[in-house]
């Protein structure tokens, strides 16, 4: 491997956990919900994180670089890499453009998302940077049938850089980690305006 590719792949395995430290912190998520996962710039290959492990907990060389194909190219720590690798990989081969990967569990956006409609954009700010979230169907975690529907949803709505799955969470797709994040946070903050201000009365 070239120097400044094994370079960038360093830099991106330590900017995945902290963005999943992040994602922990902020509530993103709980428990060992949620993965993550980066496109190195200009190549097929994608680190992800593993299965089974909290995003809080997972250190830099625990997370898995595999190929588009979803061959697994290196797992320094032997673990295996997150049951939804597949729809990370459907996105990265849909968005020639996307570097970044961010699939959280948001109370508020996921409660949203088990309306069935896309997610009122209450503020300037979600109108100005999410535009529009979809709100795609249910299907069991890790499954082809959920890969087909995150394939759909990105398919149906090709401007869209944010994805409500119902029952289960959200997708955020960045040109990088930090944009990924800085998304699904924006997600769950539009939920959380929308639901407070649905809820106030006069
Ligand atoms: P993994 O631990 O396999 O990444 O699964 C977590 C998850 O969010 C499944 O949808
Ligand atoms: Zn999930």
């Amino acid at each position: 491997m070239a120097d400044n590719m094994q370079e960038e792949e360093g830099i991106l395995r330590k900017e995945l956990s902290e963005y999943g430290r992040r994602s922990f912190e902020r509530g993103l998520i709980c428990g060992t919900g949620g993965n993550l996962s980066a496109r190195i710039p200009g190549t097929d290959k994608v680190l992800v994180t593993p299965t089974g492990i909290s995003l809080g907990d997972v250190r830099p060389n625990e997370n898995i670089l595999v190929s588009l194909d979803g061959e697994v190219l290196d797992s320094p720590m032997d673990l295996i890499p997150s049951k939804e690798t597949s729809f990370h990989l459907r996105a990265y081969r849909l968005r020639p453009d996307i570097n970044a990967v961010a699939h959280l569990h948001p109370p508020y956006a996921t409660a949203y998302a088990n309306k069935g409609i896309a997610l009122p954009l209450v503020t300037v700010s979600a109108r100005a940077n999410l535009k529009h979230v979809p709100t795609i169907e249910c299907a069991l975690p890790g499954s082809e049938e959920l890969c087909e529907l995150v394939t759909k949803g990105l398919g149906d709505y090709p401007e869209a850089r944010t994805l409500l799955m119902k029952e289960h969470g959200i997708l955020a797709l960045g040109k990088d980690l930090k944009t990924a994040f800085y998304l699904a946070d924006l997600v769950e903050d539009t939920a959380k305006v929308a639901f407070i201000a649905a809820n106030i009365k006069f």
